[in-house]
This record gives structure tokens, sequence and C-alpha cells, in this order.
């Protein structure tokens, strides 16, 4: 406390002195400290809390969120969270004994809390729910308005700026959402089927009326059976399937053992679960606009060639 109190004077003094703006003088004493399971709501809480945020991501870019082991580094940056941020819908496995870990008793916030989740009836009554809802740029404004309302509560003097940022913001994901619709709009219907690596892209499907295919399921952790690799290839083949895509982190093996087999050229990457490195500046996807925008421009070329 006394050494707020220290840095709250010798603020003043440099405002005294003209040294500091009064806005940025205040927007380091109010910034929150908000932790995301993964890249992409990262992203989605930078773009909405601006420079009244400090956001850390537990999975990296590079790492699977399916099956991330956390590290210790992991349950230092909860420890000194104001605000958890996770996706929900079952997508995070890990993330409850990471909690328990580190100690945090604050918020936590379930960005995919208002989308109408894909429930999967898988064999044996077992339902399985689709994580990968963030797909459908119409379930990313549900994500950002959630987004938005958390951070509001917790920097209710900032609420006007959040609100407004978060505007512009829903601005660019509506006119993101128009021109995904607009590049499918005149595919033929026997054209809009795709293979990928794991089931990540059905919400995106169901939105843009294209048919994806996978091997893996809906987490990249499971085991397809060699039956199902067999009615794959089949289907690649009767259908005439030629867009067969791999993702920048699942193991694109078994795409490729099937792609040969079924004698169809695999020549893509499809962002999945995560972002680009954002230290990679060649890396094409390092927001969740310019992942969508990848993703569909690989997809359209693919699909109309
Ligand atoms: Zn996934």
């Amino acid at each position: 406390m006394k050494i707020i109190r220290i840095k709250y004077i010798f603020t003043f003094f440099l405002m005294l002195l003209g040294e500091m703006p009064l806005k940025s003088a205040v927007a380091v004493e109010k910034k929150i400290k908000v932790v995301t399971s993964f890249s992409i709501l990262g992203d989605l809480t930078r773009q909405i809390g601006g420079e009244d945020v400090d956001v850390d991501i537990i999975v990296p870019e590079n790492a699977d969120p399916h099956i991330y082991e956390p590290k210790p580094l992991d349950v230092k940056k909860l420890s000194q969270a104001d605000l958890v941020i996770v996706n929900g819908l079952g997508f995070e496995g890990w993330f409850n004994r990471l909690i328990i870990n580190s100690g945090y008793k604050g918020e936590i916030i379930v960005a995919a809390n208002t989308v109408t989740p894909r429930v999967l009836h898988m064999s044996q009554g077992v339902n399985a729910t689709d994580p990968h809802a963030w797909h459908n740029v119409k379930n990313a404004i549900l994500y950002v308005t959630e987004i938005k309302q958390a951070l509001q509560k917790k920097l209710p003097e900032k609420k006007e700026e959040i609100e407004a940022r978060a505007k512009t913001y829903i601005n660019v994901l509506q006119e993101l959402d128009h021109w995904v619709h607009l590049q499918f709009n005149n595919l033929d219907s026997h054209l809009r089927k795709v293979i990928t690596t794991h089931d990540a892209f059905a919400y995106f499907g169901a939105e843009y009326d294209i048919e994806f295919l996978a091997p893996v399921g809906i987490s990249t952790d499971a085991q397809p059976t060699a039956a199902k690799v067999a009615e794959l290839i089949t289907t690649i083949k009767s259908q005439n399937i030629k867009a067969i895509f791999i993702e920048n982190l699942a193991d694109g093996r078994l795409v490729n053992e099937i792609a040969k087999e079924a004698n169809v050229e695999v020549d893509g990457i499809l962002y999945a679960d995560s972002l680009s490195n954002p230290s990679d500046l060649k890396a094409p996807a390092p927001t969740y606009v310019e992942m969508i925008r990848y993703n569909t421009i690989s997809l359209h070329k693919k699909l109309t060639s």
C-alpha cells in the first residue's frame, strides 16, 4: 500500500512537471491483469481491454490447448490475476486442477457462455460438446460481449472506453462475418467439402455452409479407428474431394497418409485452436480477424481451383 502511495505521489509530481500526461498516469494505475486460457481469447480481450488491461495467456501460440500440460509459470500467472477468462464447452480439460493449484479465488468468465453449443451424440448414448465455437464469427461476437461485460464490471470507471472499443471491434467482426459469407456464396454444393486433421471447423461449416470431415474427433488426443480412416479415403475418392488441409498444431501425418492413399495433394494449413506466434512476422494469423481471413482465403482458393 505504501509503495502504491509513493508511486501515486511520484506520478502526481511528474504530472505537475508536465512530464506525464494525465491520461497515461491514470491508465498506469488502473490496469488490471487478465489471464486467458489460450491465444484467441487473449486477442479478443486485448482488442476490448486496450490500454486498460495486461493480458497473459496460458497455452502459448504453438501449443495444443486440448492436451496442454500446465507449467509452474502458469500457477504464478493465475495467482497474480484480477480476472480469468476461459472458452468453456469442455475445451480446457486441464484447467480446474491448475486453478486449484494456483489458489486463484476470483471470477472465472466463460467466453462461450451464451453460445448455442454443438452437441455430438457418440456411441453408447454418450454426448460430447464441440468447443470450437469461435470459428463462427457470430459466436466470436457473443464472446466479445461476455468479455466486455466482465471487464466493465472490473473497471467501472472505464465502462465507456471499454464499451466504445467493443462496439468498434464488433463492427469489424460483423463485416468479417459478412465477407466470409460472400466468399462462399456462389460455390456449387458439390465443391463444399473439406478434409482437416481434427473436427475443429464444424461451427464454421454450419455458418458458412461447408462440410468438414476429419479422421480425428473434436479433441486432438482421440485415436481414429482403421474403419474410420478407410471410410474417409473412400469418401474422398467417391466424392472427388480436392480440399485437404492440415492444421497449425495437430499432427498432420495421418492426413498426409490419407491424402496419399486417396491420391490427393495436401497443400494448405488451417489455423484451428491457436493463433500464429506474434514474434513470427511472416506467420499469417497473429490475430483472430487475420486467422479467419487466412482460413477463408485458403479454403476459397482450394475449393475454387
Ligand atoms: Zn481443437
